[in-house]
C-alpha cells in the first residue's frame, strides 16, 4: 500500500515537474516560436534574391531566372538585407533557444558579409572570374527529376537573360588582377561546351515541337556569341594589363581586408595573427617530430649510412617509404576495402558511433565532375535532397601516363591512403556527414561552416593515431607528419603571400623544402593562393580550434571525460562554427 502511494506520489511529482519545466522553457525561450517562423521566411527571401545559389544548393524554384549582376541588383539586395537585419535585431536573443541563438549570429554574419563585400571586398570590381553562366544551366541539365523538354524550357527562359548578363559583367570590371583575368577566359572558355554542345544535343533528342527547338537555338546562338565577346573582351584586356601597368591591380588582399574576410568566413575563436602564429609554432613542433621518427627509422632502411643533418634526412626517409603503394589498377580498391577496416577500429575503440542508413558508396569520379584535380572526393547530397546517396568519388588512374600515375600513388603510398580515407570517410567527412544531417535545420545547413567541417576531418586524423590506428608505427607516424605539414603550411603560405608579400620563389622553397612537396604539387599550391584568399586556412584553422576545445574539455571534466562522449556531443550540433560548440559545450 505505502508503496503504490509513494509510487503515486512520484508520478504526480514528475508530472508536475514536466510542467514546470516545459512552461519554464516556453517563458524562457518565449519569442522562439515567432524566430521559428523569421527562419523560413530569411530562407525563403535569400532564395528569391539568390536564385542561382538556390540552383546550386539543390532548391530549383527560381531555374527560369538568371541574377543580373548590376550595380541596382546590389543596391535592391542590401536594402532587403537591411530590412532583415532589423527583424533580426528585435528578437531579444536571450529569448530565443540557445540553437536559435547560434542561428542568429550566423544569419548576421552572412548579412553583415554581404555588406562588407560590396562596400569594401569589390570583389565583381576585379575577379572576372565570378561570371560565369556555365555551371546554372548544367546544373538545370543535369536535374533528373524534371522531364527532359521541362528542363529545356527553364533553359529557355534563362537563356534570354545571358546578354544582358555580360553586358553587365563588362561593366562591373574596374582594374581586375592579371589571376583572376586568366581564370575567367579558362573558366569562360570551358562552359561553352556546355551552350555548344550539350544543350543542342539535349534539344535533338528531346520530343519539344520544331518551333520550340527554332526558339531555343535562337537564344543559345545569342548566349553564345555574348559569353565569346566576353572572352574577347577579357583577352584583350590582358594585352593592355600587359603593357600598361595601372591597368590591373594585384592579387594580393592586404591585411586589412583579408583580416576582415578571415572572420567572415572562419567565424573562428581565434585571430588571424593568433592562427598564424600557432600554425609558425606547429610547424617547428612537426619537423621535430619528424626528425625523431627518421632517426628511429634510418638503420631499418639505410643500414649503417650516416644520418644527414637536417630536414634531408627527412625527406630521404619520405621517399624511400613512398615507394610503397598499391599498383595503379588496385587502387579503387584499396580504398574500398579500407572503409570497413576504419568503421571496425572505431567500433572497437568505441571513438563514435555511425548510423548510418545509407552507408557510403565508393565509386569512380563521375566524367562530368573530373578535371578538377582532386582525386577523392566525398559528393554529399544538399540540403534539399538529403535522401540522395553519399559518394565517395575516387578518380581512377587510367588517364595518367605510367609516370604520372606512379607519382601518384608515391603521394597516396600505404600510409598516406589510409589518411586519406579517414580524412573523406571514417571519422571524417562521411561519418560527420550522417551526424550533420540528423539536424533538422535548414538555416544550419546552408550555411554550413567549412572551417569546421574541414576542421574535424583533419582532427580525426590525428585522433585515429593517438588511438593507436597503425599500431603506433614510426613509418605511419612520419607519413601523418607530412600530410599534416600540408595544413599548417596551407596557413602560412596563404596569409604570407595575401599580406605580407611573399614571393613566388619564397612560397615554392617553404612548400618544397619544409614541406616536402613535389615541385608540381608546390606550384599547384602557389596558384591556388593566387586565386583564393582564407581559404587555404579552413582546415588548420578549424583544426586547432577542436583540438583545443577537446583539451578544455579533458581539463574541466578530468575523470568524466570521454572520447566518445566529446565526439557525439561535438558532432550532434552541425556544421556550425567551432566557437559556439564550444560555448554550447561548457554550459
Ligand atoms: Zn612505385
Ligand atoms: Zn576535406
Amino acid at each position: 500500500m505505502r508503496r503504490i502511494l509513494q509510487f503515486f506520489i512520484l508520478v504526480v511529482c514528475l508530472s508536475g515537474w514536466l510542467f514546470f519545466s516545459c512552461n519554464q522553457t516556453k517563458y524562457l525561450y518565449k519569442q522562439n516560436e515567432s524566430f521559428e517562423n523569421f527562419k523560413k521566411l530569411f530562407i525563403e527571401s535569400i532564395w528569391k534574391n539568390n536564385p542561382d545559389w538556390a540552383l546550386v544548393m539543390g532548391n530549383h524554384e527560381y531555374d527560369e531566372r538568371l541574377e543580373i549582376p548590376s550595380k541596382e541588383n546590389r543596391i535592391r539586395k542590401l536594402d532587403v538585407y537591411k530590412s532583415l537585419s532589423d527583424s533580426l535585431n528585435k528578437y531579444d536573443w536571450k529569448k530565443i533557444t540557445p540553437e536559435n541563438s547560434i542561428d542568429a549570429r550566423i544569419m548576421m554574419n552572412f548579412l553583415e558579409a554581404y555588406n562588407w563585400s560590396c562596400y569594401e571586398l569589390k570583389s565583381f570590381e576585379w575577379n572576372p572570374a565570378e561570371y560565369n553562366v556555365g555551371e546554372g544551366f548544367d546544373l538545370i541539365l543535369g536535374n533528373s527529376k524534371v522531364s527532359l523538354e521541362k528542363r529545356l524550357k527553364i533553359i529557355n527562359e534563362r537563356l534570354r537573360y545571358v546578354p544582358e548578363y555580360y553586358i553587365v559583367a563588362k561593366a562591373n570590371i574596374h582594374k581586375p588582377t592579371k589571376e583572376h583575368t586568366e581564370l575567367a577566359i579558362l573558366q569562360n572558355k570551358g562552359s561553352l561546351e556546355i551552350l555548344q554542345k550539350n544543350i543542342p544535343d539535349s534539344i535533338n533528342s528531346s520530343k519539344l515541337s520544331s518551333v520550340e527547338k527554332t526558339e531555343i537555338n535562337k537564344q543559345l546562338t545569342q548566349a553564345i556569341s555574348s559569353m565569346n565577346e566576353y572572352i574577347q573582351y577579357l583577352t584583350e584586356m590582358q594585352t593592355s594589363m600587359m603593357l600598361d601597368s595601372s591597368a590591373s591591380r594585384s592579387f594580393r588582399l592586404g591585411k586589412v581586408l583579408y583580416e576582415k574576410k578571415f572572420r567572415f568566413e572562419m567565424q573562428s575563436c581565434f585571430s588571424v595573427d593568433e592562427i598564424f602564429q600557432k600554425a609558425q609554432d606547429h610547424k617547428t613542433e612537426i619537423h621535430a617530430e619528424m626528425l625523431n621518427y627518421t632517426k628511429k627509422l634510418w638503420s631499418k632502411y639505410f643500414g649503417s649510412a650516416p644520418v644527414p643533418n637536417g630536414l634531408i634526412a627527412v625527406k630521404m626517409m619520405i621517399d624511400t617509404l613512398s615507394r610503397q603503394h598499391c599498383v595503379a589498377d588496385s587502387f579503387i580498391a584499396t580504398i574500398k576495402k579500407q572503409i570497413p577496416e576504419l568503421e571496425a577500429f572505431i567500433k572497437q575503440k568505441n571513438l563514435l558511433s555511425i548510423d548510418a542508413n545509407k552507408p557510403l558508396q565508393v565509386r569512380k569520379t563521375p566524367m562530368y565532375m573530373r578535371g578538377g584535380g582532386a582525386g577523392a572526393s566525398i559528393n554529399s547530397p544538399g540540403p534539399y535532397d538529403k535522401n540522395a546517396n553519399t559518394y565517395y568519388n575516387v578518380t581512377p588512374l587510367d588517364g595518367y601516363t605510367p609516370d604520372e600515375a606512379e607519382s601518384y600513388l608515391r603521394e597516396y603510398n600505404n600510409w598516406i591512403l589510409q589518411i586519406l580515407n579517414i580524412h573523406e570517410a571514417i571519422p571524417g567527412h562521411y561519418a560527420q556527414l550522417v551526424y550533420s544531417n540528423k539536424v533538422n535545420d535548414l538555416i544550419k545547413s546552408v550555411f554550413q561552416n567549412n572551417s569546421m567541417i574541414e576542421g574535424w576531418a583533419v582532427y580525426g586524423e590525428r585522433m585515429m593515431l593517438e588511438e593507436g590506428y597503425g599500431n603506433n608505427s614510426s613509418e605511419m607516424w612520419l607519413m601523418y607528419y607530412k600530410w599534416h605539414l600540408r595544413s599548417t603550411l596551407n596557413t602560412i603560405l596563404d596569409y604570407s603571400v595575401q599580406c605580407k608579400n611573399m614571393s613566388k620563389e619564397e612560397a615554392i622553397k617553404l612548400l618544397t623544402e619544409e614541406g616536402f612537396q613535389t615541385a608540381a604539387e608546390a606550384e599547384g599550391k602557389w596558384h591556388r593562393a593566387t586565386l583564393t584568399q582564407t581559404q587555404l586556412c579552413c582546415y588548420f584553422n578549424g583544426y586547432t580550434e577542436i583540438y583545443s576545445l577537446r583539451e578544455d574539455q579533458k581539463k574541466k571534466l578530468g575523470n568524466d571525460f570521454s572520447l566518445n562522449k566529446f565526439h557525439e556531443q561535438f558532432l550532434s550540433y552541425g556544421s556550425v562554427p567551432v566557437k559556439y560548440i564550444w560555448e554550447m559545450m561548457s554550459k
